[in-house]
């Protein structure tokens, strides 16, 4: 019985790890393969005289044929791993009880990537080889030669091997997906498969348009007179060497702040415009990492605590079609209910009906699914079965779900839309708008009690919100007193959110957060835009002709007036937008590129308003300055081109430092 468990989890983590490492294609999430794989080490331990060199708990990754063999110098090996905290103290305990209660560790983001070895010949880049099996790698030279962040030649004439991770950003990742439905080319599940397709490309100009990169995590040196002593050291002189390395490390003085790493790490990794699965902690110290060596298959002195899976498998058990604000019809997939990312789902998005019919899912099917920065998961591919449920491809709508109308197409879209002004559903879409976070941010009001009110013809429009009395709201199913006052407050408490979120929460055609943001910083107040000629908008930086005249229009439609004029007698005015602090980036505009680190996008661009300046978002000859993050992308390239100053973040932060101090 437990050998015949024993040889199907071999077998089919033998399979598994041959679709994952060699075609780039794995069927099943990595939690899957990890449970078989923790079931099967388990096993073993309990049942020794079963274990067999060829056992996948024994061995690392697989080599494909494609290149030519390289043998390793040094071994690689992979990382133990898990997904909670209790064994990550298991381990470390094990530690002291063995090296004392003051043993360092040093965390690092455990990068979703390709793992390869790269040996420097007197500071010469000469090989560079992935991981393979850990024994014996494929030889792609050429290739890595093609990534601009990998130095060709070092600061030091030194010999050195050191290993890295290269991956493919995730925008990149995303824009190369896109190129590829257009092209009708296939897709890549996840930036980790499209970072070792293309770097295992038999030509290397193929290699060569994909946008990757590289952190570099691990380093052996020969012949150095006096070597780092602590893993720390050695990434501080890999950054002297000119290496890429990751700069979110950070010494530990014990498992207890290694934990808080991973506590901060697991929701800050999605700021990131790279795959994160985890974090990898390692002991500080070489001469303890020497003395406690390395199993069949990964170093004793590291382990990985894996984030919770982004992805997993269900089954696909209806469509549903939901109806936006402006009356995009969105295809939603309901799903068999199952953990993701620490939380269950039961929805998934399908964006339009064209990735329907490119990922042809059907009722029934099995899905991947997978969490990013969005709250709704989305439907990545349909996983191959020998049965399908369906054999009928989905039939896209032709009527509105809710108000029967002919849906519509728009010249250069790929949404169907309804057009119908009065349709419930959009109406409903556009109250639910009005009260989100990003617009007026009524904090009790959501789906739900809008459905009430707007079927009781309580609220048809914004202003009737502010019409509501406690008495009024207690005639809601469920309401009672308390949350009749809570939803009360809460709407009253909405009535001078800023002109931003006013702006946003009118859905003007074309205007979103970014675009109001644009014109309460312009203008300052809501009666200046309501009286601005058309032409003067499109005059405004980031605003052009076309948006320009959606916004005169909406401020000259005798509908929207009333509203207006509704809103502004219930009270709900928003308050002139402040003055800026300093000047110092008066009439200025400052684009940021690449990942910041000591603050998000947006906290940069309000330091940017607060001191003046615009925050762009595309580089032309205009902007004063970009400034750039780690791994900036084309506006960077962009802006050296166009001669336009770069900052680096520290830089713009001293300015200001420079500024408050007078
Ligand atoms: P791994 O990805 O779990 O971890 C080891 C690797 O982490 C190292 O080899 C290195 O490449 C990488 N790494 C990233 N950042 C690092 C850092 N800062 N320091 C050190 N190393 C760092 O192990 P693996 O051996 O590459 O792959 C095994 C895993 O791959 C499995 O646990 C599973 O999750 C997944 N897998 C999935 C399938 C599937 O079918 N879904 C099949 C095979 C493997």
């Amino acid at each position: 019985m437990v050998l015949d468990r024993i040889n199907f989890l071999k077998d089919e983590l033998n399979k598994h790890n041959y679709l994952y490492y060699v075609e780039d294609n794995p069927i099943i999430t990595d939690k899957q393969y990890d449970d078989m794989f923790s079931e099967l080490k388990k096993l073993e331990e309990d049942h020794p005289e079963y274990k067999t060199p060829d056992s996948p708990t024994q061995r690392v990754g697989s080599v494909s044929e494609k290149f030519f063999p390289y043998t390793h110098k040094h071994r690689l090996y992979s990382l133990d791993n898990t997904y909670n905290y209790e064994d990550l103290e298991i381990w470390y305990k094990k530690i002291m009880e063995e090296y004392g209660s003051d043993v360092e560790l040093v965390c690092e983001l455990k990068i979703d990537g390709l793992a390869i070895s790269l040996t420097y010949e007197k500071g010469l880049f000469t090989t560079g080889v992935t991981r393979g099996d850990g024994v014996t790698g494929e030889n792609i030279t050429t290739n890595l030669k093609t990534i601009r962040s990998i130095p060709l030649r070092l600061f030091q004439d030194i010999d050195v091997e050191v290993r890295g991770e290269i991956y493919m950003p995730k925008t990149s990742f995303e824009k190369l997906n896109e190129e590829n439905i257009e092209k009708g080319e296939k897709t890549f599940a996840n930036p980790r498969n499209a970072a070792a397709g293309s770097i295992r490309q038999l030509d290397s100009s193929i290699t060569a348009k994909r946008d990757l990169s590289i952190w570099v995590y691990n380093s052996i040196f020969e012949n150095l007179p006096d070597p780092p002593k602590t893993h720390y050291e050695s990434i501080q002189y890999l950054k002297k060497l000119g290496f890429k390395v990751n700069p979110n490390i950070q010494l530990c003085k014990d498992v207890y702040e290694a934990i808080e790493y991973c506590k901060i790490w697991e929701n800050k990794r999605f700021e990131l415009d790279y795959a994160t699965d985890g974090v990898v902690i390692k002991v500080n110290s070489f001469a303890i990492q020497n003395d406690m060596g390395f199993t069949a298959r990964a170093p004793k002195w590291a382990t990985a605590f894996k984030f919770p899976p982004e992805e997993a498998i269900t089954t696909l058990e209806n469509f549903e079609l939901g109806i936006g604000k402006t009356g995009a019809i969105t295809p939603i997939a309901l799903l068999k209910p199952v953990l993701l990312a620490g939380s269950t789902v039961s929805r998934a998005s399908l964006h339009n009906f064209d990735e329907i019919r490119r990922l042809d899912v059907r009722k029934g099917d099995q899905v991947l699914i997978k969490k990013a920065a969005e709250i709704i998961p989305k439907v990545i591919k349909v996983v191959e079965t020998e049965d399908r449920p369906s054999k009928y491809p989905y039939r896209t709508p032709r009527r509105c779900p809710a108000c029967r109308a002919r849906l519509e197409t728009r010249v250069g879209e790929v949404n169907l839309y309804c057009p119908n002004p009065d349709c419930p559903a959009i109406m409903k879409a556009k109250l639910e708008f009005w009260a989100s976070k990003d617009a007026m941010d009524i904090d009790f009001v959501g789906p739900a009690i809008i459905e009430q009110l707007y079927s009781k013809g309580l609220v048809t429009n914004p202003a009737d919100f502010y019409k509501l009395t406690v008495e009024k709201l207690m005639t809601l199913d469920l309401v009672k007193e308390k949350m009749s006052a809570n939803v009360y407050n809460s709407i009253q408490a909405s009535k001078n959110r800023s002109l931003k979120k006013f702006l946003t929460a009118l859905t003007i055609k074309n205007v979103g957060k970014e675009t109001a943001d644009i014109l309460a910083n312009e203008f300052g107040t809501l009666e200046r835009i309501k009286n601005t000629p058309e032409e003067e908008f499109a005059a405004i930086l980031g605003i052009g002709g076309k948006i320009g005249s959606d916004i005169y229009d909406y401020f000259h439609d005798e509908k929207n007036l009333k509203l207006l004029n509704e809103l502004e007698s219930l009270g709900v005015v928003p308050p002139p937008v402040e003055l800026p602090k300093s000047e110092l980036f008066k009439g200025k505009t400052l684009v940021i590129t690449g990942t910041l680190t000591n603050m998000s996008r947006d906290e940069a661009n309000e330091l940017i308003k607060k001191y003046g300046g615009k925050a762009g978002s595309s580089v032309s000859k205009n902007t004063a300055y970009v400034i750039a993050g780690i791994n900036p992308g084309s506006k960077f390239d962009k802006a050296q081109k166009l001669g336009v100053i770069i900052l680096t973040e520290e830089q713009f932060l001293e300015m200001i430092q420079a500024e408050d101090k007078g």
